[in-house]
């Protein structure tokens, strides 16, 4: 493939042309925040993507200032200019996948990661077990001990970071329907998401429970898996097409009034699937169709009328947004509602709630460092605010804040908004 290739698929020129080199993003940055560098602002960001449109090399310090970027799109929101960010940076790493040349061992750990984990449920099953077993012989405990008197150096944080596996697995309630409770309004299909069935299994029966109770039969439709938002977020794009197709395939001929997701960052590319199937002749319209029926389920319950006959919760909370809600999909409010809606919760805002937590996929992983200063300065905006639980909407930042909560924080629970509303159903 030559360089003029391998440019064809970097940010599309109207993009790169719409930036005006203001500045107004800065602030929004959290790697801008940390680092007080151009190169990792989004405007400096922007300004390389054009250098290497204009026939720049894909070097090394591009990867990593590229490869630095949260791909939070808190930048995407403080833009004057409607600089559609989120989409360049995919756009700059689908090129950077193709043109440049990984390590073979990277390469090889990538695709067991991407591919062989990800989208097989056996091989999520078979991790989830031994991670189990990791925690019931108590390893895990003791690791985050030595972790926390730092005799483990940076891999102290990775243990902090490590999900739970919550047995039974959700695996085993992919193909079933749940009955709505009382008058059935609407028929949902849930996506249940790929490591969220091991780790957040608890949170997805959570999630069809508040459903029912709002009168929705609700589908987890067999033949669905992972939605590809990691694979896109790595430049993984024709990965993610055919986990599109596959998803679009088990789901879109069910008829339903909506397709329901629990996690923000799955949401937000399920959105997507019409973007990311666009050319595609035979799926274009599917894509869209389906797209087009995906809701947050925050944002589906606030518009389809909550059941108000909430118990009374004693506890103050207050509320991280997600960044592939609030940036991505654009809903702030919605969560909001939904905890003013329960009675005795008291809602503490935190500063800078919009501002990523530093979880953002896998990133909290393959950049630790910079995901670790990040959620530092998070945990003072959520100390700052005396609350006892920080809800937020996305299985990731729920794992991030949990770290949060282990290292920097005051005992608070991290709970998403759906499992709060469970609680307060049950405690009627
Ligand atoms: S996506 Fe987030 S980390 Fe990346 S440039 Fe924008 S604000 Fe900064
Ligand atoms: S990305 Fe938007 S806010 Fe940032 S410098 Fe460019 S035009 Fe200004």
């Amino acid at each position: 493939m030559d360089e003029s290739e391998k440019r064809a698929h970097g940010p599309r020129q109207f993009d790169l042309d719409r930036c005006v080199r203001c500045g107004l993003c800065l602030n929004a940055c959290p790697t801008y925040r940390e680092l007080g560098l151009e190169m990792d602002s989004p405007r400096g960001r922007v300004y390389q993507m054009a250098q290497v449109a204009e026939g720049a090399p894909l070097s090394r310090s591009y990867m990593e200032h590229i490869g630095l970027c949260l791909a939070c799109r808190g930048c995407e929101s403080a833009c004057p200019s409607g600089v559609p960010y989120g989409r360049m940076v995919e756009d700059a790493r689908a090129a950077l996948e193709e043109g440049s040349r990984r390590a073979w061992l990277v390469r090889k750990a990538r695709r067991w990661m991407f591919v062989g984990v990800l989208e097989s449920r056996a091989a999520l099953t078979i991790l989830g077990a031994m991670a189990y077993l990791f925690e019931r012989s108590g390893m895990k405990r003791l690791l985050r001990r030595l972790a926390r008197l730092k005799l483990l150096g940076g891999f102290g944080d990775l243990v902090q970071l490590a999900p739970s596996a919550e047995p039974p697995f959700f695996f085993s309630q992919i193909g079933k329907t749940f009955p709505a409770g009382g008058r059935q309004r609407r028929r949902v299909a849930f996506m249940a998401g790929c490591i969220a069935n091991v780790s957040f299994a608890r949170l997805n029966e959570a999630t069809v429970r508040v459903l029912q109770e709002n009168a929705c039969e609700v589908a987890i439709p067999q033949g669905q898996g992972c939605c590809g938002a990691l694979h896109l977020h790595s430049g993984m794009r024709e990965e993610a097409r055919k986990l599109a197709r596959r998803n679009i395939d088990a789901v879109l001929g069910g008829g339903f009034d909506a397709i329901i997701s629990n996690a923000a960052g799955c949401g937000s590319t399920l959105k997507e699937y019409g973007e990311l199937l666009a050319d595609d002749p035979a799926y274009a319209g599917k894509a869209r169709a389906f797209s087009s029926r995906v809701r947050d389920v925050t944002e589906f319950l606030v518009d389809n009328v909550l059941n108000h006959e909430l118990g009374w919760l004693n506890a103050t909370v207050t509320y991280q947004d997600s960044c592939h809600l609030a940036h991505g999909q654009k809903i702030r409010s919605a969560p909001r509602e939904l905890l003013a809606a329960v009675p005795g919760l008291a809602f503490r805002e935190m500063p800078l709630s919009d501002v990523c937590c530093g979880s953002a996929g896998l990133y909290n992983v393959v950049h630790n460092g910079m995901a670790m200063r990040v959620l530092k300065r998070k945990m003072e905006s959520v100390n700052a605010t005396g609350a006892q639980i920080i809800a937020t909407a996305n299985p990731g930042c729920m794992l991030q804040l949990q770290a949060g909560v282990r290292l920097h924080g005051a005992g608070q629970r991290v709970m998403h908004v759906v499992e709060i509303l469970d609680e307060a159903y049950r405690a009627r």
